[in-house]
């Protein structure tokens, strides 16, 4: 376990590097002042995936989603919920497949909503269909042994 943690910038996509300990304390970006977490899942484009995915190490808990899919829409409000549950020990972020496939195949996403679960650019666990928030947040937990 290292003492300090990568996390991207959910406004400008730098890279900060904060002391695990201070990960509570609300930390803000040293290059655009952005406040490193919000407690909303973040909507994630290609740049965005290679900051919080490739570079971070922050774990990253992606919820593959369409708009035109039900059950991705009606889980859009437990996931939400989840995120305030989580961080700052992972982030959470949506990434929309109609407007980003090219993402969506290169995980070889089959059905919608999946939520994966990624570390250090590494996929860690997936998770086909819509889940509450107390099952997200078990399930993510379960995922990261820490
Ligand atoms: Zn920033």
């Amino acid at each position: 376990m290292t003492a300090t943690q990568l996390v991207a910038c959910l406004r400008c996509n730098a890279i900060n590097r904060v002391p695990k300990l201070r990960l509570r304390e609300s930390p803000s970006c040293g290059k655009c002042a952005a406040a490193l977490f919000n407690g909303h899942p973040l909507a994630l484009d290609a740049a965005g995936f290679h900051a919080h995915v490739e570079r971070a190490d922050l774990p990253l808990l992606v919820d593959f989603w369409a708009p035109w899919c039900g059950p991705c829409v009606a889980m859009a409000p437990q996931f939400e919920a989840a995120a305030a549950q989580l961080e700052p020990a992972l982030r959470l972020a949506k990434l929309d497949t109609e407007s980003q496939p090219a993402l969506g195949g290169r995980f070889g996403i089959r059905s919608i909503p999946t939520l994966v679960l990624f570390r250090q650019g590494r996929e860690l666990a997936r998770q086909a269909g819509a889940m509450g928030t107390a099952d997200i947040v078990r399930w993510a937990r379960h995922h990261l042994p820490d």
